[in-house]
This record gives C-alpha cells, sequence and structure tokens, in this order.
C-alpha cells in the first residue's frame, strides 16, 4: 500500500527517535531517574513565563474568532512586522513584513523553501555533519543531496571541498549555526569565504544559488559568542528561524522564514513561499501560537541553564578521557566513540545512559550528547560516564 518513495524513509527511520522510543522502555523497565537519556533535543528549560502569560491575555482580550481563524497564508501582518523591526533592532537589517513567512517549525520553514525553489534533479550542499531530516526534505521535492564531508579537526566547514562540489545543478546549499549535532558557530570570516564562493559560482554557471540559513539555535550561544546574522553576506540567502529552542516551544510548531528583498526574483519567490506553505498542508502557522510571538518577540529562555549543563558535561567528559570540542552553541556536544560510533551507543544503552550516534548526522566515529536536561540527571549520570570510559581504557 505505502509508496515507493515512503518505503526507505520507514526502512530508515530516525535512529534518534528510536533511542527515544528505547528511553521510555528502559525508563518502564529501571526506573526513569536511573535511565540517562541524552538523545533528543526537546528542550528541558520552560518557555519565559511571559508566554503562558501571553496565551491566557490573548484568550481573554482577543477576538475569539480572529485567535482561532484563518489569516493570510503568510501570517497576520502585524505578527510579521514585529519580527522584521525586532530583527531590525538586534543585525541592523531592513526588513518589512513581506520578508517574513510564519511557519509551522524550522521543518516546515525548510520545506517551504526547497518546494519553492527545487526543480527534480536539483542539487542542495550540506556539510556533515548534518540533521539528518534534511535528506528527506530534498528528497521530497526530487533534489539531490550532495555532502562535504566533516572536517573532524575543528567542525567548521571544509571551504575547499564545499567549492569543488558546487556544480551547475547546485541549487541551494545548507547552513546551520550555532550547529546541530557540534555546537560549532560560524564565524563572520567563514561566513564571507562562503559567500565569495558562492558568489563566484553564480557568475561562473549564470544562475541563483540559495543560502538557506537553518538557525533553530540562534539565541543559544555561550561565552558572548556572536552569531552573524547572515543576510548581509549574501544576497541570496534565505534564513529559516524556529521558536522551538529559542522559546522552547517544540511542540507548538511556530517559526518563520525571511525572504529579503535582495533575493533574486524576490516578488516572484515571496508569492511562491506563500503558497507553497499552503499547498503542503501547512495552510499558516498557528494562529494562537502567532498572536504569542506577536507580545513575546523579545523574550528568551534562561540560557544560563544549558550553560552550566554544557560546563559540568564538558569538562567531566574530558576529565574522563573523552576526546570532544567544546560546544560554542545550541545543545549538544559531539564526542568521539573510542570504537565504532553504533556499537559505543549500544555499550553506553547497557550503563543506561542514551546517546545517538554520529552516523545519524553523516558523520561516524563519534556520537551525539543532547544537554539539554536536567542538571540533576548530567550529576547522576557521571559515574556511568567515567565507568564507560574506564571500561575503554581512556
Ligand atoms: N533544523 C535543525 C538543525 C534542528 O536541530 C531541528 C530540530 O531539532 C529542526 C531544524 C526542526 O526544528 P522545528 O522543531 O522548529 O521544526
Amino acid at each position: 500500500m505505502i509508496s515507493e518513495k515512503m518505503r526507505p524513509l520507514v526502512e530508515n527511520n530516525s535512529a534518534i527517535r528510536a533511542m527515544f522510543e528505547e528511553g521510555k522502555k528502559l525508563a518502564a523497565l529501571y526506573g526513569r531517574e536511573n535511565v540517562y537519556d541524552f538523545s533528543l533535543g526537546n528542550p528541558n528549560v520552560p518557555a519565559p513565563s511571559a508566554v503562558n502569560k501571553a496565551i491566557l491575555d490573548i484568550v481573554t482580550e482577543e477576538e475569539t474568532t480572529m485567535v482561532h481563524g484563518y489569516m493570510s497564508n503568510a501570517g497576520y501582518e502585524d505578527v510579521r512586522d514585529a519580527i522584521a523591526q525586532s530583527l531590525n533592532r538586534r543585525f541592523g537589517t531592513h526588513f518589512r513584513l513581506e520578508n517574513i513567512l510564519m511557519t509551522v517549525g524550522a521543518a516546515s520553514g525548510m520545506n517551504v523553501i526547497l518546494k519553492t525553489i527545487l526543480n527534480p534533479g536539483d542539487e542542495v550542499i550540506v556539510f556533515a555533519p548534518y540533521f539528518m531530516e534534511y535528506g528527506s526534505y530534498v528528497r521530497n521535492y526530487d533534489g539531490v543531496l550532495s555532502v562535504v564531508p566533516p572536517d573532524t579537526e575543528t567542525f567548521q566547514p571544509d571551504l575547499t571541498e564545499f567549492e569543488r562540489r558546487i556544480t551547475e545543478k547546485t541549487k541551494a546549499v545548507i547552513i546551520n549555526t550555532p550547529n546541530n549535532p557540534t555546537g560549532v558557530i560560524y564565524s563572520s570570516e567563514t561566513l564571507e569565504k562562503l559567500s565569495e564562493i558562492m558568489r563566484g559560482k553564480e557568475k561562473e554557471y549564470g544562475k541563483s544559488i540559495v543560502l538557506i540559513s537553518d538557525e533553530p539555535y540562534r539565541e543559544l550561544a555561550y561565552d558572548g559568542a556572536e552569531v552573524p546574522y547572515v543576510t548581509p553576506f549574501y544576497h541570496n540567502t534565505m534564513v529559516c528561524y524556529s521558536y522551538s529552542k529559542s522559546l522552547s516551544l517544540p511542540g507548538e510548531r511556530i517559526g518563520y522564514l525571511v525572504i529579503p528583498d535582495e533575493v533574486d526574483d524576490f516578488q516572484a519567490v515571496a508569492a511562491a513561499a506563500a503558497i507553497a506553505n499552503r499547498v503542503l498542508g501547512c495552510v499558516n502557522a498557528p494562529s494562537l501560537m502567532q498572536r504569542v510571538i506577536m507580545r513575546c518577540v523579545d523574550e528568551q529562555v534562561n540560557v544560563d541553564a544549558y550553560n552550566q549543563n554544557r560546563e559540568l558535561l564538558y569538562g567531566r567528559l574530558k576529565e574522563y578521557g573523552f576526546t570532544c570540542i567544546k560546544p560554542q552553541g545550541a545543545f549538544y556536544l559531539f564526542m568521539k566513540a573510542p570504537v565504532d560510533d553504533k556499537e559505543f551507543c549500544q555499550f553506553c544503552k547497557e550503563h543506561l545512559v542514551l546517546l545517538v550516534p554520529g552516523s545519524s548526522f553523516a558523520c561516524p566515529g563519534y556520537v551525539r550528547i543532547a544537554y539539554c536536561v536536567s542538571y540533576d540527571q548530567i550529576l547522576r549520570s557521571l559515574p556511568a560516564f567515567e565507568a564507560i570510559a574506564k571500561a575503554y581504557g581512556l
């Protein structure tokens, strides 16, 4: 019954989700407090109290039929304007509401962009390690993923290899900074070099190449690290933003796209994206959540809580002999596995520590630890990590 296109998706169902389900089973067997589940990027820091207040205020103050009704496919004009103004204040950009399109989180934002721009056979470049769903999103529109291998020293993009991979079929490049799974942030210098390469290739092939900046982790940066805004670097940039992590609202499915005026064929692209939002079945982003964003546009979760987790976990893992780079942002730590990553995850599971193999991010030999968990869980898990390190003679 199921389609040819669905079959491989079912067969390769996300290892992350599989581990999450495994975690629930183990918790039932051994007790929740004895299972150290670091598998899923589900924020443990609560949404700011302003969010709950906004929900209550909206349902009492705003007109019910409006709050729960349809609006333009691109979203409420006042919400889009509030977001544009907020971005302009923070990043010195010049966006208008017409540059903002409300989406059902980053996942649907990525699908809207790709549906808008891809023809069958178009290539989309990603940098390993990368968020695996990108492959599915690109294949949804019969695009072809082209993967730049990882630079495992720094986990910064290998720009020499990147330049080599751009062909006349390249339609888009996806970057994700702060990065899932490595936590690295791309510097202004890196973005400048990457943009220069793309401008050169646009000229060489006489076509537009879109830079898609997937930024659900923009607000999660530590030690005062700057996360440069991408649109000023390159004219054909589209930003995919989400409140899943910045306001801890992953289940509410709310985010937006930025399509700047500088994008080639701006009017046509913006109009097509609004239609893509509709025909993909989203119709529009959740109405109540758009109204919430209107009132909470400059709110943020408590990033310090993630930072404390990062410091504790990174410090202890290094002490036990593990190898990893210190994440600058997001809430993941990408650690070298002492043996094959899948085998290592299996071994860790025996110690009731749940991690995701790097193979799930096209980077075997590493594991991802999602530290968006309670500080207490990290503390309780430390003896298990120490025992695992000892077992491998680290
Ligand atoms: N992009 C990256 C890099 C992610 O890590 C995630 C979620 O974890 C998403 C996109 C999807 O986010 P959303 O919940 O906003 O759809």
